[in-house]
């Protein structure tokens, strides 16, 4: 049996109550490791050890911060083969959107070792004569850090390198499913000079280490991805503990194609967004709007390229989609496509569970990805978020109601809108009720240095990344002086 891969608290790798195995899910008999599975003392030895070296950590100087984040960065990008592989084997994207991933990781902690030497304030003249007024930002404490399974790698390092560059102390509780990627993270933090206590990570169960991470008094902050539901209850948490609280959660995000679209490119940006990393990006297109003009040939143009798509093992090359992350995951998206077909809508590809194209033909989580059509907005197929590669098309008659139904949701995270007409394309800008619009791009796909987030039901909270990310990480002070 190999090492088990341990919690990180304090400085020292500490065994948890149980172990957990990591699965393959391009190949069920495949054991990536066994991770420690920690209880809730374990998360207070870990807050406590932050918060003593809190103190230190925020005063301590924003170069030795800086040079501890580039070290990071450096580590990651020369490992990213690697990192990204292990990712890939724990999650199921295909090796090189693992590889992506990791390479993004990298140039997170890249970006914000620049960071932390630019948080500047401001000095303000005050209305009454002879005083001065500084306002400056400060960390916040011990932020407790919860991330999802799809992102193993980079959703992590978008909360851990801000959280640190601003002078924070980090608990990191990451998804159980993939703890992977998590832990090689932290065995590189571990070794890059920051001082013990100042970052810490604790696997285990949601509802055992999230909980009382949420929960405890330690702890100033909490950022979270991953579902609505628990984000929810996290919030109320947070609320009732006085926490300041981000939240990204789930997406229903549009994709509306107008008549005057270069089909092609529309067709590929769909293809890409709703079904490429197994549609398991909050930012995937899973309701594609197409107006009437163009909706057959769209069809046509999907299922063609659908057809000529490898799904099979994520590390083996040519393969184009990956496995589903899991069983529980795989019974979700294939209910969700039984559901469309019971409501009305007609399955036009995919849908159902495959063996393995390319590989070994292991045994996996593999599902034909799924284009459904003659579907309407009240459907629950274009309410609800399925989370896998799972794509509803609904006809509109013109820009006007393709806008009105990209709209027509209770989530806000990304909008799309493939066209040739500079006017619709300026008027979606402006009115899609989503954090972020992509015009003649797929929904998914963003830079690493601007803001990430959503409107309505997919965020709450300050914006992730970019400059942005120091609204969540720091709270302004305001000084005043008599000179
Ligand atoms: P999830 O909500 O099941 O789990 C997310 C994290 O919360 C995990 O670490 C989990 O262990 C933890 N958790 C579970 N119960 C908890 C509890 N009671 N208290 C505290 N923590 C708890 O989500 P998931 O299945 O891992 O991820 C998929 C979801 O994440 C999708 O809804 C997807 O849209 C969303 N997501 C959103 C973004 C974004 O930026 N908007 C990015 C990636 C994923």
């Amino acid at each position: 049996m190999s090492t088990p891969h341990l919690n990180f608290i304090n400085g020292e790798w500490l065994a948890g109550n149980t172990l957990a195995p990591n699965l393959n899910p391009s190949n069920l008999a495949d054991v990536i490791g066994e991770y420690a599975q920690g209880d809730a003392a374990q998360l207070d030895l870990a807050v406590r050890a932050a918060e003593t070296a809190f103190p230190a950590w925020s005063t301590g100087g924003i170069q030795a911060r800086s040079d501890a984040l580039d070290k990071i960065g450096s580590e990651i990008l020369a490992r990213r083969e690697e990192l990204g592989t292990l990712l890939s084997r724990e999650e199921g994207k295909t090796r090189a959107e693992g590889i992506g991933e990791a390479t993004r990781a990298g140039q997170i902690f890249k970006f914000f070792a620049g960071e932390c030497l630019r948080l500047a304030g401001e000095a303000i003249p005050s209305v009454r004569p002879g005083i001065g007024v500084e306002v400056t930002r400060e960390p916040i404490g011990v932020v407790g850090l919860i991330t999802p399974w799809n992102f193993p790698i980079a959703i992590p390092a978008w909360k851990i390198a801000p959280a640190l560059a601003f002078g924070n102390c980090v608990v990191l509780k990451p998804a159980d499913l993939v703890p992977g990627s998590a832990w090689a993270l932290a065995e590189i933090i571990s070794r890059s000079g920051i001082p013990a206590g100042v970052f810490n990570l604790v696997m285990g169960r949601g509802s055992v280490i999230g909980d009382a991470l949420v929960k405890h008094p330690g702890i100033a902050a909490i950022s979270f991805t991953g579902s609505v539901g628990v984000g929810r209850r996290i919030a109320e948490a947070c609320v009732q503990g006085h926490k300041k609280v981000q939240l990204e959660m789930g997406g229903k995000n549009p994709q509306v194609i107008l008549d005057d679209a270069n089909l092609q490119q529309a067709v590929e940006l769909s293809v890409q967004s709703a079904f490429f990393s197994t549609g398991q990006r909050c930012t995937a297109s899973s309701r594609l709007i197409v107006t009437e003009g163009i909706h057959d040939a769209f069809v046509e143009g999907v299922k063609a390229r659908l057809a000529g798509l490898k799904i099979g093992d994520a590390l083996t090359a040519g393969t184009d989609i990956g496995p589903v992350v899991s069983q529980a995951q795989l019974e979700q998206d294939l209910s969700y496509v039984e559901i469309a077909r019971s409501q009305g809508a007609t399955v036009q590809a995919g849908g159902q569970r495959v063996a393995c194209h390319t590989g070994s033909g292991a045994e996996g989580f593999f599902m034909a990805p799924a284009l459904i059509t003659d579907s309407t907005p009240e459907q629950r197929i274009n309410r609800e978020e399925v989370f896998g590669p799972v794509a509803s098309v609904i006809r509109v008659k013109n820009y006007e109601e393709a806008l009105a139904v990209a709209n027509n949701t209770e989530f806000g995270l990304s909008a799309g809108i493939a066209t040739q007409s500079l006017k619709h394309a300026t008027h979606f800008k402006r009115h899609a009720q989503a954090g972020m619009v992509m015009v003649n791009l797929p929904t998914a796909g963003v830079d690493y240095h601007v803001p990430f987030g959503g409107r309505k039901g997919s965020s709450y909270g300050p914006r992730e990344q970019g400059r942005y990310a120091q609204e969540f990480y720091t709270t302004v002070k305001t000084a005043y002086t008599l000179a």
